[in-house]
């Protein structure tokens, strides 16, 4: 079923401070959203269980990364199954600053994803261009790989728990977000790449990520493609972030 999503990806950002008070106020707003938006806090691994405390069931919580591997000796690592058991509903997969500073390519996304799904979570498979392949006009050719060879192994059962987080590198952190316009052709094209590796891809939802702020959510929000959004700065600054996720219809 295609739902509508607001994520907030604290990235390496926060506190057990910040999870208790910002955790606390948007559980407290939450209450008030009429709009069916699911709302999930993404926190460093180390505050997931002081996050899933403060949401007390109302919010959900996810795990910014996990392995490759179920278990065993991987000094430093953080399983899939172990996010399960700490109360995640949710992981982002594929993050472009996972893919440019970690070396993760689109294999290693791809397995990433099966370990997830597999563990029952929600996966929220991230992809976007970088400003020179955009230039190039290469932007929806290289989205459109990122999901062939990132979804490679999704099995038909599992389409229901995937979510595509479409987040163009050049606005990331820079507050050039992407025009609703230009978000929603991305979009529909997406939903054109997810149909043609047989994914209901009507019911898949779609989120925008990169800049979005409380005065732009309303327009991207507003686009028929646009299912949510992944945000990072502005969900660090809880009236921010509640506006945020009040802008979804
Ligand atoms: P910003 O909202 O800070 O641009 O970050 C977007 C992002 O990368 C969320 O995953």
């Amino acid at each position: 079923m295609r739902r509508k999503i607001v994520a907030g990806n604290w990235k390496m950002n926060g506190s057990k401070d910040l999870a208790e008070k910002l955790v606390g106020y948007v559980r407290s707003e939450a209450g008030s959203l009429d709009n069916g938006v699911e709302v999930v806090i993404i926190p460093p691994a180390i505050y997931i269980s002081d996050v899933v405390a403060q949401a007390a069931g109302d919010l959900a919580v996810g795990v910014q990364n996990v392995s490759g591997w179920q278990a065993g000796a991987y000094t430093g690592e953080v399983s899939s199954g172990m996010a399960v058991d700490q109360g995640c509903g949710y992981a982002l997969v594929g993050h472009s600053e996972r893919r440019q500073l970690f070396g993760e390519t689109d294999e290693v996304v791809a397995d990433k994803v099966a370990r997830v799904l597999g563990d029952g979570l929600v996966a929220i498979v991230c992809v976007g261009e970088t400003l020179e392949q955009r230039e190039a006009g290469d932007a929806e050719a290289v989205v459109a790989a990122q999901i062939e060879r990132g979804l490679a192994k999704v099995e038909v059962s599992q389409w229901e728990r995937v979510v595509v987080a479409y987040e163009p590198v050049w606005a990331i952190g820079t507050g050039k977000t992407a025009t609703s316009e230009d978000a929603q052709a991305m979009h529909a094209s997406i939903r054109k790449v997810l149909e043609g590796i047989g994914a209901p891809s009507k019911d898949v939802s779609v989120l925008y990520g990169g800049s979005v702020k409380a005065d732009n959510a309303a327009a991207l929000f507003a686009e028929p493609d646009i299912d949510g959004g992944l945000i990072g700065g502005a969900s660090l600054i809880a009236e921010d972030f509640v506006s945020i996720c009040r802008a979804m219809p």
